[in-house]
């Protein structure tokens, strides 16, 4: 059956159960801004204060991963982190320490095309100012960009850099990482049903009333178009796109997925969405296939079971991954 049937009958299926489900429940959403983008979470439940309670603990657990992990806040363990591990050994919270582990198994996967420490000569772009760095700039600062210069010590959960100028930056797995975390904290205490967003991160609990929820992918030139619709029931799905932080200057487009190698924005992709079990994988693999390319990109994910990619290239080409291209069929 092709991928717009199956849209067709699920949309059928679906009214049908809502009109069945006599119960009190209901979907109550709140959308906020946290990490630095706009969160969304909608969840299915029967009573209204249980609701607003466990929306009200969703963003609790939101803005205290943000505070443990913002590279903006000089108070966070992150930052922290990046003004000490050069000069010796950083004792980290497990959290903290699982993530920079997490990162690093991405690093290897990718060979290197995941690299936290991209932020050693990515933070010398500003998005908001427009600036990026001169040639001059970039140059001193790559031999500091190498996920080998972060030292894990397993024994105590105590990290070093061994570059003075090396700096990391979790923004390419942490959004997955908090709405995966969220999405098990509202499972625990019994949602069924729920979506919960940061930026391009979801984590769907479930389904959508017995019918999967619907997603878009969004033409990476054009807010208000979809390039593609997916049904989703108890996945992550995450999206890189040129067109989330970046300015255009001289006719070039400078946006925050960074080449380790050459200190410049990625060129050849638009965006990149990642369907997977778990949302800290998709992020991380969404931000890895952005930085491999097409064909690179294509095969890691076919590779690896249970996930599955949708890329838009430079001339708006679509690319799909195996389990994907075989569905429309
Ligand atoms: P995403 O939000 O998943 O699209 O990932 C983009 C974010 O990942 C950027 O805003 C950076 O914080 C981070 N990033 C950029 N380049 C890389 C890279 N090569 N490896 C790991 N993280 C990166
Ligand atoms: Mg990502």
């Amino acid at each position: 059956m092709s991928l717009a049937k199956k849209m067709v009958a699920n949309i059928c299926f679906c009214s049908l159960l809502v009109f069945c489900d006599l119960s009190e429940a209901a979907w109550f959403s709140r959308d906020g801004a946290v990490m630095g983008t706009t969160v969304h979470i909608e969840i299915w439940v029967e009573d209204e204060v249980v609701a607003h309670q466990l929306i009200d603990m969703a963003f609790t657990e939101l803005h205290r991963i943000d505070s443990l992990l913002s590279p903006y806040k000089p108070q966070s363990e992150l930052s922290r982190l990046n003004k000490k591990a050069a000069s010796g050994e950083i004792q980290v919270s497990p959290e903290l320490f699982e993530l920079l582990k997490r990162s690093h198994e991405f690093s290897v996967e990718t060979a290197g095309a995941f690299d936290i420490t991209f932020a050693s000569v990515g933070h010398a772009y500003n998005y908001r100012e427009q600036q990026k760095p001169t040639e001059a700039q970039i140059w001193p600062l790559l031999s500091a960009v190498n996920f080998r210069h972060i030292h894990l010590n397993h024994n105590g959960a105590g990290v070093t850099f061994s570059h003075p100028d090396t700096r990391v930056d979790l923004g390419g797995i942490a959004k997955g990482y908090a709405v995966e975390r969220v999405a098990r904290l509202l499972a625990q205490r019994g949602v069924r049903s729920a979506q919960v967003t940061a930026g391009g991160d979801t984590r769907f609990i479930g389904n959508r009333q017995g019918a999967p929820w619907s997603v878009g992918i969004r033409d990476p030139r054009n807010k208000q178009a979809v390039v593609a619709v997916l049904p989703l029931v108890d996945e992550a799905m995450s999206t890189s796109g040129d067109y989330e932080r970046y300015f255009i200057k001289e006719g070039e487009r400078y946006h925050h997925i960074i080449d380790p190698g050459s200190g410049h924005s990625i060129k050849g992709i638009r965006s990149v969405t990642i369907i997977g079990p778990e949302a800290t994988a998709t992020d991380a693999l969404s931000t890895s296939v952005f930085v491999l390319g097409v064909e690179k990109g294509l095969a890691l994910v076919n590779k690896r079971q249970g996930f599955e990619v949708v890329i838009v290239d430079s001339k708006g080409e679509l690319f799909f991954s195996n389990g994907l291209a075989k569905q429309d069929k």
